[in-house]
This record gives C-alpha cells, structure tokens and sequence, in this order.
C-alpha cells in the first residue's frame, strides 16, 4: 500500500521480532524454507500449532495394538527375512509375549538389514494397520533396546506439526521446544487476571506451554478441533487483537478530516427535496432513518464510514442517490462503485433516470469502457464536469483523477475488506482530506459478527420492505416434477409475467456450470416453443450481457435461464418466477440472495426450489427455513445456527481477516467476550492494546498502519 500511516508509534517487540534464526540450528537455508510454512520469527513459530499429537509416553502391550493406533510398542525380532512380493521389502515379526506384530521397510539398506536380525530386542513406534499377515507397522521409528539403557519415554505428548518439504517434523519439534525454553517466560501476558478467570482461559504462557507440549492423558481431540481452552486462549486473544485493531483504525479515521456536506439552508437540500418528490413512491421509515444517519454523518468533519445493510429489494439505490445528491450540493463528487458491470450499467441508468432532470451530469466508467468513450469520461471526471461517477473497480484505478470527491459508494462488495476500504479511501483523498465512504450491502450477517468484522464501521440497517411487497411464495418439488414447473413458466409467462431459470453452480468448474445451462436452455426452448428465451452467463462479453439485461428489462425476453450471474442486485419487478435448480446444493443465504430477484413488483411472486432426491437433513432444514421466512436477518441467524459463519460470509477468504489460530466458523460464540474485553482494554487498561495488536498482526495486517 502507497501510504503508511503509522498511526501508532511502535514500541520495541517481544518474540514476534525475533526473527526465527536466533533459535539454534536455524540458519539462512532452514529459515527460508520456514517462511513456507508462515514462520518468520520466533513468536510465529509458538503459534505454529500441532495438527495432532503422538503418545509416546507409554509402552503398548502389542496385543493391545488395534488398527490405526500410534503407539510405543518393545518387542524382540522372531523373524527377519527379505521377501519378494511384487516389491523387495524387508520383514520382520516382533513380540513381546503378549502378542505379534510384522515390520515392513521398503527401503533398507545393508546394515539395517544385518542389525534387524532375529533375537534382537527393540522399542518402536508407528502406526498399526492390517496387513497381509495381521497387524503390521510400516517403516516405523526404532531403536534397539538390548544394548545400552534405553531412552526414557517422553514426558508429554508429543506434537505433530504442519510442515513442508525440507523441513523435518524433528526440526520442528526442536524448534518449538528451544523457543519455549528460551523464549517462554519473556511473553507479556496482556489480559488482566481477572478477566481470564472469568472466562476460564489459562494465561498465554500455560496455554502455549499445553498446546506443545501437552502433559499425558491431555483430551488432544479437544486440542485438534480447537476446543481446549489453550486454544481458545490463543484464539480469543488473535480475535482480540483483530477487534481491537479495527477499532484503533476507527478511532484514527475520527481524527482525519473530510469535507463537510451540510446543507446551506436549515437542514433543507433542495436537490435532494426534489428527487424525494419526483420519485413514483414514498420513502420507507427505515429508509428515511437510515438517510438522516447518513446526512448527519456527512455534515461532519470527519470522514464517514458507514455499512448500510438492507435486505434484497429493500431499496438501497435510491439512498445511495439521495446520499450522492447531498455531495453534489456541495459541489462535491460522488463515485459511486459495483462489483459486476450488469450491475454498474443498472446503476448508471437509475442514477442518470433520477437525477438528470435535476442537472446533475452523471458519467459512467467501466472496464468495458476505451477509447474515446473513455478518455470523455476520464476528462469529465477529472474536471469536475461529472458530479458523479458510476463504474466499476476501474473507477479507481490508474489514471483517474477526481476534481473533488466527496463520497464513494461502495455496493455490494462482499469481497472488499479492511484494506480496501482504506485503499480506497486513500486513493480519492482530497489533500489531507479524506472522502466519506458508505458501503451497502444485501447481506445481512448476524450483529456479533458485524460488530466484530466491522468494528471500524458504523452500522445502518434498513429493516423494513417498501409497501406492497407480497412474500415470495416459495415450494421445493423434487425434480422429477419438473414437466409442472415448465408448465408453470408457460402459464406465467401467457399472462405476461417474465421468469428466471437458475442453474447454479454444481461442478466446480465454470465450464460445467456454463453447459449446464446452456443445455438446460435448449431444453426449455424446445418445451415451450413459443417464449421468447435467452441465456445470461458470467462468461459472456460485457454488453452482451448488458443487452440481454436491457432486452429482458423491457419485457422482450420472458425466460431467462442464467447462472448465478444475476445473484446480486439485479432488479427487473416484472419478473415474478424464478425456479433454481439443484436447490438442495446452495447455501440458505445464496438462496435468498437469488430469490431476491423477484418479489420487487406488486404481482404475487413464487419461487420453486427444485431438488434432487434424497434430501441431506441439512439441506432439508435450508429449504424448510426458505419456506418458513423471507426475512434475510432471520435466514442469516438460520445459516449462522446451521453451518457457522464461513457460509455466511460468502467464502472464507472473501475480505476476511486472514487468522493464524482463530476460525470465524470454529469461535465465532466468542466474539460477544471479544468485544467487551475490548472495551474494557481501551478503558482501563489503554497500554495493553497496542502490544496485543503488534503480537498478532503483523506489518501488513495492521489496521491502524495502512
Ligand atoms: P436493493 O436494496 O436490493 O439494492 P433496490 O435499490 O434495487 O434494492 O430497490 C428495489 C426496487 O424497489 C427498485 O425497483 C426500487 O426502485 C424500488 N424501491 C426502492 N424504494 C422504494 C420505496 N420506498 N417504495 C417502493 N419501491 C421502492
Ligand atoms: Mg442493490
């Protein structure tokens, strides 16, 4: 990123700036295979956690050796011979009296084979598993035990890391272990006693201490699936550390300044009047709420950052236009920003609708966009001609120049994280001036979550449907039914309603999901002979797919069979049906986003969720809770009960915090602690906030140095 910040001075570090040679045995080669693995210093690799761990801390009778344990066995070799069983390979049976066990080796060399001979005693480990003969291990680690005094057996448990090629789960463990012997008790503890008793979480030091080097009889599936306090220990702290992050950068943003959009004339502006009366329907309550929100925060001197969410259909565009108008006004810009150019092409016509009769001069800028189509709409910008931009990503990049921007509104990005809402910001800033930034969404996540994801937004949400929208009917008919629902599209269409065809994606595969539909396509052309059809898919050139949009908009196409293309703000109210295939694949909150297609005119909507049969348990619940609400904050909470918040969010990466131990999906039940641990830090413990934050965001992740 062009610009640091560097909000907060910086300290010196603990482990987290150690750089991982100063453990012994780690030079330039081995540290650089280290940085595979995320280990760059000595801190990174005391976060490094086990994957699984090993019992070596007791011998195993082998008769009590089942398939699939790892377990220290000692025994005495009855048996050694190289045999040729399609593959040369070294075997020897071993026993200890309570009962046989076969060693297979593949690869020996001659001295191995020499002293694996009969009579010799040894202790082993391995993993057991059924062979040709009974249990056997396959090159398992040996030692021979008829010598000299055998090693003792571990103390703890010992761990299993995640590693790479080139690097030895025996280098790992030595690493660990020097950095807890060396480094251990230098870790700061930052969480007020207090506060760890109440949550019953061990300080930082016992719990790295555990998830190392864990004591015998230590309930390790609780340590693999996260669920230990140690881990939960490291995860809250990680959570903690993200939150409170956000929140810093907050704070500093309420600190930058930003142009004042306030109106001339008490709280009156007149454009803004005028769209409000020119418009064919009254404002919602939840709408007008969100707006004075909106107006109040752009009257400040400090740059606005505000998520708006509002349910599909909720009428989002129409404030993002009001919000807009305000800049104008004040002879500001507004840059108002989709993710898809269907999408910027829809807000382009609605926005020049609505305000071009006022003359206000709206541009569009789009990827599609070159020559000199281009270089008129960079001028206009650039000269302030434009009062406002609508576009693409390509808004922002090189090359264009705002005169004054004002406002960014940012739609519909679910993809757009902490950085770039920063980036972007940065990018059409103003001198030291920063413009107001309002991001919409038609997600609607659960609040802990907002709150956490979020931390350095404010929430706005329009809870309430314009007037007059009947609830999508919704069925799910299993797709041996599916001559009915073909029927139903030629009724619908008769009397003149138009109707979607979803074919989601089944293959992970874009070409899969594209002849799919294409199939799927033919399929319905032939059945129903005399409806206009066409096909809309991702692939399609920029305005193909714009004309298909325009040609379905006007009503001359009357099925539109698609991928999941049309899933975010695509708004045709004449479109009343829409069947999605394959339904019992998606996820709850994927399907109310499509279904938020129709239901946005005044004619009874039905949406028909075809299925496969049989139907997981799961997938019955998604489409029993389909059936059950339209409300998306309720089917959210529904998603958020059934499958965590990864679903929710769209996929894991999409501008998600990157965690090294914390998962959304795993810990989310602690983010309501998170936050008041967070408040309580900022509080009354203000010096332990920016310690947590550099000990687990490194450079590039922290927020508050963007
Ligand atoms: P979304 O919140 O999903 O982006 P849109 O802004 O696309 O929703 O609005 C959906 C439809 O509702 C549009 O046709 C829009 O003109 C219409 N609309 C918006 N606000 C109202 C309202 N208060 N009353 C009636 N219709 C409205
Ligand atoms: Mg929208």
């Amino acid at each position: 990123m062009a610009m640091r910040l560097n909000v907060l001075a910086s300290g010196e570090g603990g482990s987290e700036s150690l750089p991982v040679t100063v453990l012994n045995g780690v030079g330039p080669k081995l540290a650089e295979k280290l940085k595979r693995l995320g280990l760059y210093t000595v801190q990174d690799v005391l976060f490094h956690l086990p994957l699984r761990y090993q019992d070596r801390t007791r011998l195993l009778p082998i008769g009590g050796l089942r398939p699939g344990m790892e377990a220290v066995v000692e025994g005495e070799i009855e048996l050694a011979d190289v045999v040729f069983r399609g593959r040369r390979s070294l075997i020897c049976r071993v026993s200890d009296g309570t009962g046989r066990l076969h060693l297979r080796f593949f690869y020996f060399s001659a001295a191995q084979q020499a002293n694996l001979a009969r009579g010799r005693r040894l202790r082993l480990f391995g993993e057991a598993r059924f062979g040709p003969a009974g249990l056997e291990m396959i090159h398992p680690e040996y030692e021979f035990t008829d010598g000299a005094a055998p090693a003792k057996p571990e103390e703890n448990l010992t761990p299993v890391y995640p590693a790479t090629t080139g690097v030895h789960q025996l280098s790992l463990r030595k690493l660990a272990r020097q950095a807890l012997e060396k480094y251990l008790d230098k870790i700061e503890e930052w969480l007020p006693l207090p506060v760890l008793q109440e949550l019953q979480l061990p300080t930082l030091t016992e719990a790295l201490a555990l998830v190392h080097q864990p004591p015998p009889h230590t309930p390790v599936e609780l340590l693999a699936e996260g669920k230990h306090p140690a881990v939960l220990r490291l995860a809250f702290e990680e959570l903690l550390a993200h939150h409170l992050s956000l929140k810093r950068l907050r704070a500093h943003s309420q600190q930058q300044s930003a142009p004042r959009l306030a109106s001339a004339h008490a709280n009156d502006n007149p454009l803004m009047s005028q769209l409000i009366a020119a418009l064919p329907f009254k404002l919602t309550g939840a709408q007008q709420g969100v707006l004075a929100e909106i107006r109040a925060d752009l009257a400040r001197a400090h740059p606005m950052q505000r998520l708006v969410q509002g349910d599909v259909g909720s009428g989002k565009t129409i404030v993002a236009a009001l919000a807009a108008l305000v800049a104008v006004e004040n002879g500001y810009q507004a840059a108002i920003m989709a993710p898809t150019e269907l999408l910027a092409d829809q807000h382009l016509r609605n926005f020049s609708g609505w305000l071009e009769p006022l003359g206000v001069v709206v541009v569009g800028l789009s990827g599609k966009l070159n020559g000199r189509a281009r270089q008129d709409a960079l001028e206009k910008i650039g000269s302030g001609r434009a009062d406002i931009a609508v576009g693409t990503q390509a808004l922002f990049q090189e090359g264009v120049e705002f005169a004054e921007l004002g406002l960014i509104v940012v739609d519909e990005q679910h993809r757009f994280g902490v950085h770039q809402r920063l980036a972007l910001r940065e990018k059409g800033s103003l001198g030291s001036r920063r413009p107001h930034q309002l991001i919409m969404t038609a997600k609607p996540i659960p609040r802990t979550l907002a709150q956490s994801l979020y931390a350095d937004l404010d929430v706005s949400v329009i809870d309430e449907l314009p007037p007059g929208r009947k609830p999508v009917e919704t069925v799910a008919i299993p797709s041996a039914r599916r001559a009915d629902v073909v029927r139903r599209i030629r009724d619908a269409c008769t009397v003149g309603r138009q109707a979607y065809w979803v074919c989601p994606l089944i293959e992970e595969s874009e070409t899969l999901e594209l002849e799919t539909a294409t199939d799927t396509a033919q399929a319905l052309q032939e059945a129903l002979p005399e409806i206009r059809i066409a096909l809309i898919h991702g692939r399609m050139k920029p305005p193909e797919k714009e004309k298909i949009m325009t040609t379905f908009k006007r009503g001359d196409i009357q099925l539109l069979v698609a991928t999941t293309v049309i899933e975010v703000g695509v708004d045709v109210p004449n479109a009343s049906l829409m069947v999605i295939e394959n339904a019992e694949r998606l996820g709850l909150s994927q399907l109310h986003q499509l279904r938020g297609r129709i239901g946005r005119g005044d004619a009874e909507s039905h949406c028909v969720l075809l299925y496969q049969p049989p139907l997981s348990e799961m997938a019955r619940a998604r489409l029993a809770a389909l059936r059950e609400t339209s409300d998306g904050f309720e089917i959210a909470r529904r998603d958020l009960e059934m499958r965590g918040p990864g679903e929710i969010l769209g996929t894991r990466q999409a501008g998600m915090p990157q965690f090294h131990i914390a998962d959304l999906l795993r810990d989310h039940a602690l983010l309501p602690r998170v936050q008041q641990v967070a408040e309580l830090l900022l509080r009354e413990h203000p010096r332990s906030v920016n310690p947590i934050v550099r000990r687990w965001l490194s450079g590039a992740e922290t927020y508050g140095n963007v």
